[in-house]
Order: C-alpha cells, then sequence, then structure tokens
C-alpha cells in the first residue's frame, strides 16, 4: 500500500445489463420478439467478430419503430434489480464513494429501471435511441476518444480517463463483453460471469460477485 494510494478517491463504474440487472436486457428484448438473425448477431459480438456498437445498432435496425410501445414496455418489465443493489447505493453514499451507472443498455429502459434509485441522471451514462424511421435505430452519445479503437458504442474507458489514476481509485463493476476493456484501466473488478473468464486469462485482479452484497464486502476488505 503505497501513500498517494491512501488519498485517492475512490470511484465505482458500474455496468447496468447482467449486472444491476439479472438479465441482459437487450438480449431478453431482442430474443423475446425474436427477429430473424439476431443469434447470428449476438454470436458475433460475444466472440468479438464485430463490435459491440455495430452488432447492438443491427440488431434493433431488425425491430420496426412502430413495435416502440411494445419493445420499452418489455424492456421495462422484464428486468430484475440484482439483489444487494439499493443496499450499495447507500454504503457509497455513507462512505463517499462515487457512483456513476456505464451502461451499453439503451436510454428506454435504463433510465425508468432506475428511477426510484435517487442516481443523479449525469451520473448514468448509456446509449440513446431513436424512433423516428422505419426501423429503431440507437443512437451513440458518448462514442469512444482517440485512445479507444473498439467501437464500443459507450465507450467506459473514455469515461474512465475522466478521472486520473493518479486522483482516484477506479472501480468496474460487470459481467461481459462491454467491461473488457475498462476492466485493463481499473484498479479493481468485480466480476462475474465472462467478466471473470476474461479477467483470468488476462492476469487481472478481480473479485468474483454473485450479488452486491458481495461487492460492498468486498470494498470493504480493500479499503486502503
Ligand atoms: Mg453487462
Ligand atoms: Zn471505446
Amino acid at each position: 500500500m503505497t501513500a498517494s494510494n491512501t488519498t485517492k478517491k475512490r470511484i465505482i463504474f458500474c455496468d447496468f445489463d447482467g449486472t444491476i440487472t439479472v438479465n441482459d436486457n437487450i438480449v431478453a428484448i431482442i430474443r423475446h420478439f425474436n427477429p430473424p438473425g439476431w443469434e447470428q448477431i449476438v454470436e458475433k459480438i460475444v466472440s468479438q467478430q464485430i463490435s459491440i456498437q455495430e452488432g447492438v445498432g443491427h440488431m434493433f435496425r431488425l425491430l420496426p419503430s412502430s413495435m416502440q410501445q411494445e419493445v420499452v414496455d418489455y424492456g421495462i418489465s422484464n428486468a430484475r434489480i440484482r439483489e444487494g443493489f439499493a443496499d450499495l447505493l447507500a454504503y457509497c453514499k455513507e462512505q463517499d464513494i462515487e457512483f456513476y451507472v456505464t451502461s451499453g443498455g439503451i436510454d428506454f429502459f435504463v433510465y425508468p429501471i432506475l428511477a426510484g434509485f435517487g442516481i443523479p441522471e449525469d451520473h448514468i451514462y448509456c446509449n440513446g435511441s431513436d424512433f423516428s424511421g422505419d426501423a429503431i435505430e440507437i443512437t451513440w452519445p458518448h462514442p469512444c476518444d482517440e485512445h479507444c479503437q473498439n467501437d464500443c458504442g459507450m465507450c467506459k474507458t473514455t469515461i474512465m480517463r475522466r478521472f486520473p489514476a493518479n486522483e482516484y481509485e477506479r472501480i468496474l463493476i460487470g459481467d461481459s463483453v462491454t467491461d473488457f476493456e475498462g476492466a485493463k484501466l481499473a484498479d479493481l473488478v468485480f466480476s462475474r460471469s465472462i467478466l471473470t473468464d476474461k479477467c483470468k486469462e488476462l492476469g487481472l485482479p478481480h473479485r468474483e460477485f454473485s450479488d452486491f452484497h458481495n461487492v460492498i464486502s468486498g470494498l470493504e476488505q480493500s479499503k486502503s
């Protein structure tokens, strides 16, 4: 433990789909409406043959804008919040840990699902949506900066870089492909699912979690 470490402010970048929520909402929506061809796109995203931005954009374009209401309603009603999330937010407030949601999800379900938790809107980053054309078009208000060539869509590393490593202890909580790049930048990773496999493969320090009470314990144990 270095002396400078003790002065760093803790900041959490928390994924949404499959992390705050139990399931991946994008996959759940697409699976529910089942437009032909979506499965191959998911496979290509997971195996990193195409970028997240390309894959997610393509999947939603398989759905007509006329389905807006059904898609939005399904996205919101289907989601279940992972155990302990409200307790983690309370813990962060008490410990003066900054908490950001960095989500590759879409605004039409991310904001409504998080509405009851008191997270300021400027601490929630996600993608946008446009239902004005024939097909659903995902918009990308938070693209990769010049340091990221990954076509993330919503670029977690771009946001993380705004909080320099010499001032912040950067903590990432996540589960999947959208977290791989951010995990490489983080001082501490809380992982589940394929993010755990990726951390093992890359030799990145990580703690596995299954609910947010595990994360609170891990934050307590790793206090500097
Ligand atoms: Mg996720
Ligand atoms: Zn990026």
